[in-house]
């Protein structure tokens, strides 16, 4: 029973719209506010006060015992524009409620708890069939409680709250992601528990002409259900391209919810099979039909080819194999700003709270640990193991895993992006997550250095020779480019930097403005601008690398210190 209380004239409309909306569900505490409001909190599962926050937490607070057994009390300001969610935010279902009535009055819920406040998804938003005890599951979520999560087929998964991992004692709930039916035995878990079926299962078959839709669908849910595996992680029926407007097996495939796949008989002739025969052979070209089309892409025979059982004795007119494909891992690489938390994009973070493996150099691991769920496996390796942790990464995708590769700035700008997709083939999903490269964010606290045409170049010739990084500096010396430098200067390359900057000076004045920024948004950072003949050798020793250096092109400008390219040569007139 939800306890209804309000003081005042307007408060006792938005109370009466409520008791309206939910007949059954409410009753209305009338006399003395105070009186009212401690009877409802001691008899309702639920109270909603049309008060002042500040009254109510007043008249509760002696009341207060615990947050798991204490009803969920909301509050209505006067102009019922916002539902808050005083206590028993979760327990109490405070914040569902605060919802309720928002919707009810057309106000604004207010919740402040983290983990609802954060947009914990819903099991509804993980874009897999599920089943068991969603709502206790579902609760220990939103309290932020551990949910143990136990992967029986490793399947990529969309982004999980970061307090979803590895099983523990101290779980709430647990999530399993499998397509059996029965888990495996484990004791005596007592925490509510939802499965999610993956669409890991294909199940191939074949059909005599004129074959019976209750027989094609009968037979496949039989293979699967003796073989204890979910119909829900049924991602298609396969079959031969022979048969794929046969009524029989398009019509099981509609009803069973999946796509019909269809293969030529020649490229299933090659499939090996366990059990081939001499009949499809002789109809439709193929020594098998429903394995090989179960097996074409890859994967497990969990079913070998079965016969439909018909009812009077007569033959069979279906035949079915059940296949567990191998999962389709997905590879992000993802960038991760240049430092500062609050230039990590959120795309970013949901890339890492959904990956199940993390590659990436232990510094920038560092940099996000936090953000990853417990149980994400993290491989770690130092400076200069960038071919080991690409290839990696991709082996590790390719096993069906839901791998994050990650990078400082962009990860496509002199970083991991290049080598791991030059090693990674077609049957991995790769992504990429932009990031702010050191170049935009040196940029954005010189000014605006990059109003025109820019070239970012890096001065490593670990990777290139130096004859070719020299042309590059000349060429964008030439064609007046704004020059981003990158990996300017270590302390065995210090003759490179001096050396570009000459390249650049033969085309510009001494007066072009060159910015220095080390460290870009982070807490030690530091920013100058100066100019090209201002970069004297004791300047430059300061350039170390974790620096990138931004030489202006003939047009750029120092103005109330800060370096400013114009965006054209026409519409501006030449700043004094
Ligand atoms: N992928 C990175 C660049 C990697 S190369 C990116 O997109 O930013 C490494 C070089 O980047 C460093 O030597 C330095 O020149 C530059 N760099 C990276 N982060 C930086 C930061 N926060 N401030 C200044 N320079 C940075």
């Amino acid at each position: 029973m939800i306890g209804l209380i309000s003081a005042t004239a307007a408060g006792a409309l938005a109370r009466d719209r409520l008791a309206t909306a939910w007949p059954g569900r409410t009753r209305v505490y009338e006399g003395p506010v105070a009186d009212a409001v401690r009877r409802a909190f001691g008899e309702c599962e639920q109270v909603v006060c049309c008060l002042a926050t500040g009254a109510v937490v007043r008249i509760l607070a002696p009341l207060l015992s615990d947050k798991g057994t204490d009803p969920g009390v909301v509050c209505v300001d006067e102009g019922a524009r916002f539902a808050v969610s005083l206590v028993g935010g979760h327990a109490g279902g405070a914040n569902a409620l605060a919802r309720e009535v928002a919707d009810v009055l057309g106000a604004s819920p207010v919740v402040t708890t983290a983990t609802d406040a954060a947009g914990i998804p819903g099991l509804d938003t993980l874009g897999m069939p599920y089943e068991g005890e969603v709502a206790g599951v579902s609760r220990a979520l939103l309290d932020g409680e551990p949910v143990g999560l136990v992967a029986e087929v490793p399947w990529p998964l969309p982004a999980l709250p970061f307090t979803v991992g590895e099983p523990g004692a101290s779980d709430a709930a647990l999530v399993r992601v499998s397509d059996r039916l029965v888990p495996p035995a484990d004791g005596d878990a007592v925490v509510p528990q939802v499965v999610l079926r993956p669409p890991s299962l294909v199940a191939g078959v074949g059909g005599s002409r004129g074959v019976p839709v209750d027989e094609v669908e009968g037979l496949v849910r039989d293979a699967l259900r003796d073989a204890g595996l979910s119909v829900r992680s049924l991602a298609a029926l396969a079959t031969v391209d022979a048969k794929a407007t046969e009524p029989g097996i398009t019509g099981a495939a509609a009803r069973l919810g999946v796509p019909l796949l269809t293969y030529c008989a020649d490229e299933l002739a090659v499939v090996t099979v366990p059990n081939p025969s001499d009949a499809p052979l002789a109809a439709v070209g193929t020594p098998s039909v429903a394995e090989a089309a179960a097996l074409i892409g890859g994967g497990e025979l969990l079913v070998p080819k079965r016969k439909s059982v018909r009812a009077d004795g007569s033959p069979a007119m279906a035949t079915c194999a059940v296949v567990r494909r191998a999962a389709r891992g997905r590879l992000a690489v993802v960038g991760l700003g240049p430092g500062a938390r609050d230039l990590l994009t959120p795309r970013a973070k949901d890339e890492l709270r959904r990956a199940s493996v993390l590659v990436g150099l232990d510094q920038y691991v560092d940099q996000i640990r936090d953000l990853l769920r417990p149980g994400t496996r993290v491989l770690e390796s130092g400076l200069g193991a960038e071919e080991e942790r690409a290839r990696t990464a991709v082996a590790e995708a390719r096993a069906g895993h839901a791998v994050a590769l990650i990078g400082s700035g962009d990860a496509g700008v002199y970083a991991m992006a290049s080598p791991a997709l030059a090693e990674a083939s077609d049957d991995i999903d790769v992504v990429g997550v932009p990031g702010v490269t050191a170049a935009l964010a040196a940029g954005a606290l010189l000014g605006a250095p990059l109003g025109h045409d820019h070239v970012s170049i890096s001065l490593s010739d670990l990777h290139t020779p130096w004859e070719v990084i020299e042309r590059r500096v000349r060429a964008a010396a030439e064609s007046d480019l704004v020059v981003t430098f990158y990996n300017p200067r270590s302390r065995g390359r210090d003759w490179q930097l001096p050396k570009a900057l000459g390249i650049l000076a033969e085309h510009r004045t001494p007066t072009t403005p060159v910015g220095v920024v080390r460290n870009a948004s982070r807490p030690d950072g530091s920013t100058r601008v100066t100019t090209l003949a201002g970069l004297d050798p004791e300047a430059i020793r300061s350039v170390d690398m974790m620096t990138v250096v931004t030489v202006g092109n003939t047009a750029t400008r120092e103005i109330a210190g800060r370096m400013v390219t114009p965006r054209g040569y026409r519409w501006q007139e030449e700043p004094k």
